[in-house]
């Protein structure tokens, strides 16, 4: 499972498709049985702010936003300013992808632990 598979399933509860592609008319998914063009890419606007307000739903975001800011390097101020906001709202335009990774790290997404990628180390399992 790589880390967009992980948000869109473990985090947001939807489907990762995978299927086959149908002439003129995008894909079909075998796992929904249902039509669809692409996944969630995870580098935009948009599925960022799907992935903050499932955190918020969850009840988590106090504790995520200080373990985002946490990875936040303040050059002004410090944690929790305004200038951290801007930064993990990705205000200049940049660095969705790098965000909602951080998302996948806070619910729990260790890319050692990907079988696929990994699946020889002894970093791999519950330890
Ligand atoms: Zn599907």
């Amino acid at each position: 499972m790589n880390w967009q598979q992980f948000l869109t399933e473990k985090v947001l509860g939807e489907c990762y498709h995978e299927g086959s592609s149908l002439l003129n008319a995008g894909y079909h998914c075998r796992k929904c049985d249902k039509a669809f063009s692409v996944n969630r890419t995870f580098d935009n606007r948009n599925d960022l702010m799907d992935l903050y307000q499932k955190v918020y739903e969850d009840g988590k975001w106090d504790e995520f936003f200080w373990f985002s800011a946490s990875h936040c390097k303040p050059k002004r101020e410090g944690l929790g300013c305004s200038e951290t906001t801007a930064w993990l709202f990705c205000l200049d335009g940049s660095s969705y992808e790098e965000k909602c990774k951080m998302v996948a790290g806070f619910y729990g997404w260790n890319e050692q632990r990907d079988p696929v990628i990994d699946k020889n180390s002894g970093a791999y399992g519950d330890n």
